[in-house]
């Protein structure tokens, strides 16, 4: 991302917390500590400018607590980009908890954090993430009322997150292909998760050629076995003739090793951060006239949809705000091409844009 300008502090006065943060733009963050219920976690806000940062909690095995701190002032700042591009009046923040999902969780350990969240008033609303189930929220819940995405109310934001990425995906099209018809396209998904699986339906209905892998062999089988799509092994995705590459898995899947191999015209994928290195690898796509639509741009359904839960809103409202990433994706690919510069930079020039005619950067 580029430069959100910050204070006129010298880094090298400051301590290693208040040096990134100083560099990053953050406003706020917040450590955890409980060792009744062995909570560590770190909650980091990084704008408040258009409204409460939103983002959610990721339980993670961090190797010590540096990482921890770099993963959340690097998430939290992407909220803030995500939800400023897609036009809702959110800020963003992130937060992590260190330790094994799979053996530390108790509901003593989610309450323990949910009063942290509450300690923040409201200026950080939290939802789940990487390694936290709705149970867990539903914990946090019951300390704090600035949690989304509890069972019952929003629910899950995969079938938004990939109607967005599908008429994102058009948009990509309409611009590279001069149609946004996906009939006949060669589109290759990688992972057929849970916006991954949503997506192949959408791309089914409408006649594409669809070829997707995953690591979940009987997750393959069964979109598979309703749709007839083809299936590759995980790292022949590359190899594959397509026109359009979907990466629905992990980020970073655009680097030196994938951009000698794919032959797509257009990438659009609901995977966070999917270049591995942004400067470098957004430069090589224009460059190659591959059409990139940025991330976060195109990933912002679930984050709309826990907005309709923080705002009351409904489902229609969700899919019609979904629907505008097509536009979205439209606009950044028109001004990436009137300025020359690559799309992921036109996406963060945008986000920051909005930000700055609400307020400042420092932010
Ligand atoms: P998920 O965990 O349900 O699905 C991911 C799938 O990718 C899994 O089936 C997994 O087996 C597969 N996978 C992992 N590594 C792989 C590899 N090397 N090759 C092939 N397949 C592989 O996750 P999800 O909720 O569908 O999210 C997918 C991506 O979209 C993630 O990067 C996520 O951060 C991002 N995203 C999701 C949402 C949402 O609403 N769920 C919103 C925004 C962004």
């Amino acid at each position: 991302m580029s430069e959100l300008k910050v204070s006129a502090l010298d880094d090298s006065t400051l301590n290693p917390i208040l040096a990134p943060m100083n560099a990053l733009g953050h406003e706020h963050i917040l450590f955890c500590n409980d060792s009744a219920t062995g909570l560590k976690a770190i909650i980091a806000v990084h704008n408040t400018v258009l409204g409460p940062a939103l983002g959610g909690t990721r339980m993670w095995h961090y190797q010590n607590e540096q990482e921890a701190l770099t993963d959340v002032l690097r998430l939290s700042r992407g909220m803030t980009y995500k939800n400023a591009i897609s036009q809702l009046n959110l800020g963003g923040g992130k937060a992590v908890i260190i330790g094994d999902s799979k053996s530390m969780k108790s509901e003593a350990l989610f309450r323990r954090f949910g009063r942290f969240v509450n300690t923040l008033a409201g200026s950080y609303i939290t939802a789940e993430d990487v390694g936290i189930s709705p149970e867990d929220m539903v914990h946090v819940s019951k300390e704090t009322k600035h949690v989304v995405g509890l069972p019952g109310k929003s629910g899950d934001p995969s079938p938004i997150t990939a109607l967005g990425v599908y008429v994102g995906m058009k948009a990509a099209a309409k611009y590279q292909f001069g149609s946004d018809s996906l009939a006949g396209k060669k589109i290759a998904v990688q992972g057929i998760g849970h916006v991954g699986g949503y997506l192949v339906d959408f791309l089914v209905k409408e006649g594409a050629h669809v070829t997707i892998t995953d690591l979940n062999q009987q997750a393959l089988q069964a979109i598979q076995n309703i749709h007839g799509v083809d299936v590759v092994a995980p790292d022949a995705i590359y190899d594959v003739d397509m026109d359009i590459y979907a990466p629905c898995a992990l980020g970073a899947t655009v680097n030196d090793q994938t951009l000698a191999k794919l032959k797509c015209s257009v990438i659009a994928g609901a995977a966070n951060n999917q270049l591995q290195d942004e400067k470098k690898h957004g430069l090589q796509l224009m460059e190659k006239g591959i059409v990139y639509a940025p991330d976060f741009a195109i990933n912002a359904g679930g984050v709309i949809n826990c907005f309709s839960e923080v705002e009351g809103l409904s489902l229609e409202w969700s899919k019609q705000k979904a629907q505008e990433i097509y536009s979205t994706i439209a606009s950044i690919l028109t001004r990436a091409n009137q300025e020359q510069i690559p799309s992921y930079q036109v996406a963060n020039k945008l986000a920051e844009e909005r930000i700055l005619s609400k307020g400042s950067l420092n932010i």
